[in-house]
């Protein structure tokens, strides 16, 4: 019943060099692995153990949630990269990036934006909100927009962990190299996803 680190959904050396296996190597064999370990063995004997890690994020506090946030968001970010990042948004979803932001070129400009203006660690969101727009929003260390009931379709780590070793302190650089790697598909499916449900 234990939580696992989820597999890559490719190689260690795969987005290089816009983020390289080494980086690859800290931030998903010590750092992720690291919060499921802590999680594991936080909520042992407490009420959170058997839950979902949705359930433990909605309804925990201190460091159980902490820990549980860490546990999904890296699990979302790896998944919203690809080394293939050819496609881009269609259909509803270009949509309302075309609705809320002007363009796709905007909503680029924005999420870099947001995602380096965050003051130390943190996570840049796209993020479906209830009324069905799309948002840029941010946490500062670790959160998960889904506490407040909005739908994550996108995430970037800003933790230096995320980056120092490719970029050393520029942030925006390793952000900008992020977006080229963006797995649109992916992304596009959690818009859909939540449309539907
Ligand atoms: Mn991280």
């Amino acid at each position: 019943m234990a939580f696992e680190l989820p597999v890559l959904p490719y190689a260690e050396n795969a987005l290089a060099p816009n983020i390289s296996e080494e980086t690859i190597e800290l931030h998903y064999g010590r750092h992720h692995k690291s919060h499921v370990d802590d999680l594991n063995s936080l909520i042992i004997s407490s009420e959170f153990e058997g839950k979902s890690l949705d359930e433990i994020i909605r309804s925990s506090t201190g460091s159980i949630f902490n820990h549980a946030a860490e546990v999904w968001n890296h699990s979302f970010y790896w998944r919203c990269m690809t080394p293939n990042s050819n496609m881009r948004p269609s259909g509803a979803f270009a949509d309302a990036i075309d609705q809320t932001f002007g363009s796709f070129e905007y909503l680029k400009e924005e999420f870099i934006r947001a995602s380096v203006s965050i003051f130390g660690s943190g996570w840049g969101w796209l993020v479906r909100a209830n009324d069905g727009t799309l948002e840029l929003v941010t946490s500062a260390g670790t959160g998960n927009p889904m506490v407040d009931k909005k739908v994550p379709l996108l995430t970037c780590d800003v933790w230096e962990h995320a980056y120092y070793l490719d970029y050393r302190n520029s942030r925006l650089a390793y952000v900008k190299a992020f977006f080229e790697l963006v797995n649109w598909e992916y992304v596009q499916a959690q818009f859909v996803d939540d449309n539907l449900g």
